[in-house]
């Protein structure tokens, strides 16, 4: 089933309690602060109906069409038609949109690689992965994630302070468990559902525990409590902060104040094994999606920073050229990253196509590591005028419009209003408090830096380095314990030995 925008808008009218700004919201989904982004994922819903656009965004698979973005992976094809899909997406709402659900679903396929896994811990809750994937195939929920707590003091155990830092279970009943605590979830006041889980935890030797618990909640259960943070949208004119008013996607702190969670919604409980195992693969296909929304904001700071200096005409420059240049470069890293990781692509566990895991989370790292730097850049090149701009009103009112219009008119193709606007543009893209939202956003929404980095430790491939020095520098078999390598193992070299024509020729 693929649902329309209006089926998604009724969906989240269930009655949720939410609160913005010191108000408690009657109808999220028209008030103001939500509405912009409500509108966008009901917009994606609709373009899998609409003639013109269905074909991109649905994907028929065992005889059912489904959402694009909810579709299991099983063939680097998929990975193109998801990317396709994502790009029209961004396209045609004309800005950048992160937590709307084809990137956090992915979280879901990770489950079903670790089932196997998950049900040598404990069997009893294996069948429930399962129902859940093909209930997010079926029903098209809009999908969030749910991992931070509060936390409180990490120098302590969640047992020796308020135990409610930390989302925990509080009683088992007959219909299922009892939860307390609270999460921060982007998207969550206008979503559907959210895969719960623990944050990345320090267990110590404790193989069960009441806080190692990970289900899907229905965003709509009794007992939740949603206070955003004050939303961008309608603080001041759209004409001035064109991004803040269209593309912010409110963050939520989710309070579960003993809500009841049916058993059939449980995925693990008290074994903190599953919940590290859980933790080390949760990114492996939702991090692409994440990724190509930054290879998005790559384009956009290039167009800005380009426009601006072709304007001006500093664009002549060497220098400015190298700037340019150095936005590209990211740009084109970015767009290796994801492509190389669809066409090494790597079987899962579970017989899925994933992207390659190496070059993903090395690209992810890219992508949000060096952000701020290429923010900069672009700042640097659209000048001082950004900030000192006045607003569209300033450009109208009769006293100022004429000084404002000479010393905004650049020539005969830059008149005083595109180059306004230009200005406007590229001040919500880089210096806004919505720019440093985003930045922030990119920084944290998969977890923190650290993550980051640990996720490529973990995947990078150690062995083929190791194995060229140890022949490199005649080093005894020794120095690798009990492994032997062949040089040339990494995933990359497989692909030159199969796929060049070389390789084709010798096979
Ligand atoms: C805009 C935005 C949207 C978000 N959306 C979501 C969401 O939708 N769902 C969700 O679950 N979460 C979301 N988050 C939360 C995000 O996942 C957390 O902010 C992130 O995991 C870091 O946790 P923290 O904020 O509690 O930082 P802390 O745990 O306090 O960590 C702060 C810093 O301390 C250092 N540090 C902490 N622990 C370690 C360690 N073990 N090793 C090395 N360094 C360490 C790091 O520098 C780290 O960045 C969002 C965050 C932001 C900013």
């Amino acid at each position: 089933m693929i649902r329309t925008g209006t089926e998604y808008r009724d969906s989240i009218r269930d009655g949720r309690e939410v609160y913005v700004n010191g108000e408690k919201v009657r109808d999220v989904a028209t008030h103001p602060m939500f509405k912009p982004l409500v509108d966008i994922r009901a917009r994606i819903h609709d373009m899998a109906h609409d003639p013109a656009t269905r074909d991109v965004m649905t994907v028929t698979q065992n005889g059912q069409t489904n959402a694009i973005g909810n579709a299991l992976p099983y063939t680097q094809a998929d990975w193109w038609a998801k990317r396709r899909a994502t790009d029209t997406v961004l396209d045609a709402v004309g800005g950048i949109v992160t937590r709307v659900g084809d990137e956090t679903v992915g979280e879901m396929w990770s489950l079903l690689d670790g089932a196997e896994a998950l049900a040598a811990i404990d069997p009893q809750f294996a069948p429930n992965i399962k129902a859940h994937i093909a209930k997010v195939l079926q029903a098209d929920p809009f999908h969030v994630s749910a991992n931070t707590d509060p936390k409180g003091d990490r120098s302590k155990a969640p047992q020796d302070q308020d135990p409610d830092m930390l989302l925990h279970v509080v009683k088992e009943t007959d219909a299922g468990i009892i939860v307390r605590g609270a999460k921060y979830e982007t998207a969550a006041a206008y979503a559907n559902q959210a895969f719960t889980k623990p944050t990345i935890a320090n267990w110590g030797d404790a193989a069960l525990s009441d806080y190692a618990v990970g289900f899907i909640c229905d965003l709509g259960a009794p007992g939740l409590k949603f206070i955003c943070r004050t939303g961008f949208a309608t603080r001041a004119q759209a004409e001035d902060y064109p991004l803040s008013n269209r593309f912010d996607e409110v963050d939520t702190l989710v309070i579960f104040d003993n809500v009841l969670i049916p058993w059939e919604n449980v995925l693990f409980y008290r074994h903190t094994q599953a919940a590290m195992h859980i933790r080390a693969t949760l990114h492996r296909y939702s991090a692409f999606a994440f990724v190509q929304r930054s290879l998005k904001l790559a384009d956009m700071l290039i167009g800005a920073a380009l426009f601006n200096v072709r304007q001006t005409g500093l664009d002549k420059l060497q220098p400015v050229q190298e700037k340019l240049a150095q936005l590209a470069v990211w740009r084109e890293s970015l767009n290796a990253h994801l492509t190389a990781a669809i066409v090494l692509g790597e079987r899962s566990p579970a017989g899925l196509m994933m992207p390659n895991q190496s070059l993903l989370y090395a690209g992810r790292v890219l992508a949000c590591g060096q952000l701020h730097e290429m923010m900069h850049i672009a700042r640097d090149l659209c000048g001082g005028q950004i900030s000192l701009t006045p607003d569209a009103a300033s450009f109208r009112h009769p006293d100022t419009a004429p000084w404002l219009e000479k010393y905004y008119t650049i020539n005969d193709e830059w008149g005083a209003e595109d180059r306004r606007k230009l200005l406007a543009f590229a001040r919500d893209l880089l210096n806004s408090d919505y720019a440093g939202h985003r930045l922030s956003f990119q920084m944290f929404a998969q977890s923190p830096p650290f993550a980051h980095l640990s996720a490529v430790y973990r995947n990078f491939d150690w062995d083929g380095p190791l194995s060229l020095v140890k022949d490199a520098a005649g080093l005894s078999d020794r120095v690798l314990g009990a492994k032997t390598l062949t040089p040339g193992d990494s995933s990359l070299s497989k692909w030159f030995a199969t796929e060049t024509p070389k390789g084709k020729a010798a096979k």
